[in-house]
């Protein structure tokens, strides 16, 4: 559908991974009920009706695109990121987030692992910031990189970057040029190596807090923030800035939220109401149809997120799934939500 008032229509592409099954579930031989086909951009999940174990259910989901078990790091990033990263190098703001139940792949395909040289193994992030420097290193107007890393848990937001237990609070204000975050660690970085030892602190720092919170991470959202500034001088000899900003979101686990978007009665009376993953889903669907109110006030997330979520701005959502039997429910509320982030 066209989107009301003449605006373009809302640049939001949704991906689907599937992880292969883990070890453990390959040995004890747990059925598999997902079969993703890449050629297709479809993704089939196939269940058992209880009770008549003859009779099966099948539904067919079209994304983007659609990555099966096998797929490297590196071609979910060619394929699917680096377009991306390349709107950012021209002055835009985008944000790339990982959507799925804990244990489906997020933290995998977000981060991966973190190394000065890129392994088979580095995730979105690493790889972002390889092809930033890539690209900046071999321009010759001036430039500065900056980046920021923080972590949102029940609506508060803390700084993985700063050290030290006296953590100050972080918070949001809005200026005439976006969104501004008070009492944040920006760290102004020069190369890709120091980008990289950053995120490892914070990602370790976010470890720590999953150990002792006791898995605090499944129900806190981690945000990469990096900014990059590029001076240029235009034909007719001005000087001016290009200012694009990268967000890299690794969502919390999606798990008690429904398939009609609600959140599980268990989880409400357990207090485990995850606002912001439950706003953000009804920002996109606002952005999708062309709404006019999108409700970007009512959570942390999404007011964080604000200037780089609709208008001029490109959002990719990866929607990660495990193919296994004991997932299926969930990866039925996952293929639910994303399918309703897909432009109509
Ligand atoms: P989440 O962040 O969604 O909770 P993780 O990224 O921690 O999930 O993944 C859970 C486990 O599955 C990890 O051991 C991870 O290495 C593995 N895994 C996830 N996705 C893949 C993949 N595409 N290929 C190989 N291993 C994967
Ligand atoms: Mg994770």
């Amino acid at each position: 559908a066209q989107p009301p008032n003449g605006l373009d229509a809302v640049n939001v592409q949704v991906i689907l991974r599937c992880r292969p099954p883990s070890k453990e579930e390959v040995a004890a031989r747990t059925p598999q009920v997902v079969r993703c086909d890449e050629a297709m951009k479809a993704v089939t999940l196939t269940q058992s009706v209880p009770g008549a174990s003859k009779q099966q259910t099948t539904r067919t989901y079209h994304f983007d695109k659609v990555f099966p078990s096998d797929t490297t790091q590196e071609r979910l990033y060619s394929s699917a990121v680096s377009s991306i990263v390349e709107e950012v190098l021209e002055g835009f703001n985008c944000t790339i987030f990982a959507y799925g139940q804990t244990g489906t792949g997020k933290t995998h395909t977000m981060t991966g692992d973190i190394a000065d040289e890129l392994s088979a193994g580095a995730g979105v992030i690493p790889r972002a910031i390889h092809q930033i420097f890539g690209y900046l290193d071999g321009i010759a107007s001036e430039y500065s990189v900056k980046c920021s890393y923080l972590e949102l848990y029940n609506e508060e937001i803390t700084d993985l970057l700063t050290i030290g237990a006296d953590v100050p609070k972080v918070r949001i204000m809005e200026d005439r040029s976006g969104v501004v975050l008070a009492g944040i660690e920006e760290s102004i970085v020069k190369s890709s190596k120091e980008i990289f030892a950053l995120l490892e602190q914070g990602s370790s720092k976010r470890r720590t807090a999953e150990t002792l919170l006791n898995k605090q991470s499944s129900r806190s959202h981690s945000v990469f923030i990096v900014t990059v500034s590029v001076r240029e001088v235009t034909p007719e000899g001005d000087e001016v800035i290009r200012v694009g900003k990268l967000y890299l979101v690794d969502l919390a686990g999606s798990e008690n939220i429904t398939r009609s978007g609600a959140v599980e009665q268990r989880a409400k009376e357990a207090g485990n109401i995850n606002k912001s993953l439950l706003t953000l889903g009804r920002v996109i669907t606002a952005l999708v149809e062309g709404q006019g109110h999108v409700p970007y006030r009512d959570s942390k997330l999404t007011r964080l997120l604000r200037d780089s979520l609709g208008g001029k701005t490109k959002t990719c959502i990866i929607a990660t799934i495990a193919p296994t039997v004991q997932c299926q429910e969930e990866t039925l509320s996952t293929l639910d939500y994303a399918h309703r982030a897909k432009n109509i």
